[in-house]
């Protein structure tokens, strides 16, 4: 099969020849019809993640229908629809046996410690399998994972949101932006949505935002719209140059749920301002299959749609990563892989 692989750091994946997969004990392979393209992708490729091993195939968005299993398999069968978590987790420690396994320290994401979906065909493990309900589409099933699961994970698991409250979500035109604001508005928020590209804007209402503002100032602009108290939950997917703003933008108790981080900046935390506020500043990593099983219900409702900038071949993967840091997408680009297969 074609798939694109990841040689060196700082270089864009190139398409090779590679053999299919071979679910071992435990495992299965699934062929995908989609893949999504991750800012993770983009930073794994930098060497940003110390537990990556070269040459891998990159990509860790992963559904379709499982094709083979490997010995000890009886949770799914061929031909079922499944997606996967982004990562493999061990199962036995108190994290994975305790419903969160996005914290296991032994767990491998797929496309940096295993080979991973930028290919037709990808090699999972059964304990990072979700089935998929019939009414969930391709688009919807393919992001479950790393975009509308974490963002469940972001909103609900550790920002606590209650329905009634205001949610800042700032990148809101990215990828896991454009998922955000709709979570949060389906989970019965009022969203106030933050962009650094006025012609998004439209887009992001449409989405289900009750205001979009400008990444700039955007503190006075939550304040205003808020009659002067700030939003209750923050979802900051940008991270160094958004995160003093939205810090700023903070109710009495609120809590800023960090997500993104595109140039690994460090930021001031201004303790006092911490303190007398009551402000609660809170990392969140990924998803758990609760939080994917939650997502794909949402998406075969209706609640909640995939937001498709557009799909791409498996060899135009670098124009897409331009295009990503360039902040010239509007939610996720995929890679079609049944084209030419
Ligand atoms: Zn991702
Ligand atoms: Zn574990």
């Amino acid at each position: 099969m074609k798939a694109a692989v990841l040689r060196e750091f700082n270089s864009v994946p190139g398409l090779e020849e590679r053999a299919e997969p071979v679910p071992g004990a435990g495992e299965v392979v699934i062929r995908q019809k989609y893949t999504g393209i991750c800012y993770r992708d983009i930073l794994t490729l930098k060497g940003r993640f110390p537990r990556t091993r070269l040459p891998v195939v990159p990509g860790h968005e992963v559904a379709g229908t499982v094709v083979s299993i490997g010995e000890g398999v009886e949770s799914v069968s061929p031909g079922d629809r499944v997606a996967s978590l982004i990562y493999v987790p061990c199962g036995v420690c108190r994290f994975c046996t305790g419903g969160r396994e996005n914290l296991c320290r032994s767990k491998v994401t797929l496309g940096e410690g295993a080979d991973g979906s930028y290919a037709p065909l990808v090699r999972t493990h059964q304990r990072s399998l979700v089935r998929v309900p019939p009414s969930v589409d391709e688009e919807s099933a393919v992001i479950s994972a790393c975009v509308t699961g974490m963002i469940i994970q972001a909103l609900k698991g550790r920002g606590r949101l209650s329905e009634g409250e205001t949610v800042l979500v700032t990148g809101a035109g990215g990828g896991a932006g454009s998922h955000a604001v709709q979570i949060a508005k389906a989970l019965g928020a009022k969203v106030i949505a933050a962009t650094g590209s006025s012609w998004k804007e439209e887009g992001i209402y449409a989405l289900g935002a009750d205001s979009v503002v400008a990444n700039r100032s955007l503190s006075g602009k939550v304040k205003e719209l808020t009659g002067g108290e700030g939003a209750d939950v923050a979802v900051d997917t940008v991270g160094g140059p958004t995160f003093r703003e939205a810090l700023k933008s903070m109710n009495f108790g609120g809590r800023l749920v960090v997500i993104g981080n595109v140039d690994s900046a460090t930021v001031d935390l201004p303790l006092g301002y911490m303190i007398l506020k009551g402000l609660e500043l809170i990392g969140s990593v990924s998803s758990t299959r609760k939080n994917v099983a939650e997502a794909l219900e949402m998406a075969g409702t209706g609640r909640i749609r995939a937001v498709v900038d557009r799909k791409i071949g498996l060899g135009s993967v670098g124009s897409a990563y331009a295009d990503m840091e360039k902040r010239s997408t509007f939610g996720r680009v995929l890679i079609d892989l049944s084209a030419g297969q």
